[in-house]
């Protein structure tokens, strides 16, 4: 059985989020932490996360990915923008313990003129000051495509940052689809030899999500622009072998595409309908 789910809105809690999976034929979702433009979060609702967790106790549910909001920079010249994004992943990470054993996805940050190095140094120093030796949430570093300044378009970077941070055990990779083609690693022609490149930089047993989404740009365009499933760049063909893959195929798939909810309920049908038994 695949493990899918869409992106969804937190607005009406985790309860919602997880009758929304079910009812759209997923077993998972990610959801943002808070305002992925401002940096509101709500308050836990523990009656909230118990029902939820009561609700998916019978379902196979896969593990869920929360998404930080993609305005906070860990690696920003300005030393108060370093910290916001410090003080709002410590917060979101100290609450992803309610739900214990997710995924909490980050985008590594643009270095914004100072050089992907410093970048690199700024991202792990974050990291090193906000992962607790005892927290049992996985924190994923995304692919990025590699737009403006951006750190992580490529695995030599990403594998950089998790080799200066203490507890990398705590960390993770989540690959998004889009990204990586628009970063300019042709999961289209030559599939294995992305993943074989990835094992070894980084490793494959550090890949735990995939972000499933096609691109409305061509091979290495750096632009980050997702599409629906099939209709775009990738086409249903390479998405059919990126989730039939041997080595992909176990971990949980997230469409970020452009859809409304119906839109999700028909791309989980499609991949279903591509997905070897
Ligand atoms: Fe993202
Ligand atoms: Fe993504
Ligand atoms: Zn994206």
């Amino acid at each position: 059985m695949i493990n899918i789910g869409a992106h969804l809105s937190a607005s009406k809690g985790f309860l919602n989020m997880a009758k929304q999976a079910v009812a759209i034929g997923g077993n998972t979702f990610q959801f943002f932490t808070r305002n992925p433009r401002g940096f509101a979060a709500k308050d836990i609702d523990k009656k909230d996360i118990a029902e939820y967790l009561s609700f998916i106790s019978d379902k196979n549910f896969a593990v869920i990915l929360a998404h930080a909001p993609y305005t906070l920079n860990p690696c920003s010249d300005k030393e108060n923008v370093r910290e916001l994004a410090q003080m709002i992943m410590s917060d979101d990470i100290k609450r992803m313990e309610n739900i214990p054993h997710s995924y909490y996805n980050f985008h590594p940050g643009s270095h914004v003129g100072q050089g992907a190095e410093k970048g690199i140094e700024l991202t792990s120093n974050l990291l090193n000051a906000v992962l607790l030796k005892g927290q049992t949430t996985t924190v994923l570093l995304e692919t990025m495509s590699g737009k403006g300044s951006e750190i992580g378009g490529t695995f030599q970077e990403l594998k950089e940052i998790i080799d200066r941070v203490e507890l990398n055990e705590k960390l993770g990779v989540c690959l998004d689809t889009c990204h990586v083609y628009d970063a300019g690693y042709d999961i289209v022609n030559e599939l294995d030899a992305v993943l074989a490149e990835f094992d070894s930089l980084i490793g494959l047993d550090k890949l735990k999500a995939i972000h499933l989404n096609d691109t409305k740009n061509p091979f290495s365009s750096h632009k980050d622009r997702h599409e629906k499933i099939g209709e775009g760049y990738l086409g249903l063909d390479a998405i059919k072998r990126i989730v039939n893959h041997p080595k992909l195929r176990n971990l949980p798939f997230f469409l970020e595409t452009p859809n409304e909810i119906e839109g999700y309920a028909k791309e989980i049908e499609l991949i279903k309908s591509v997905y070897e038994a």
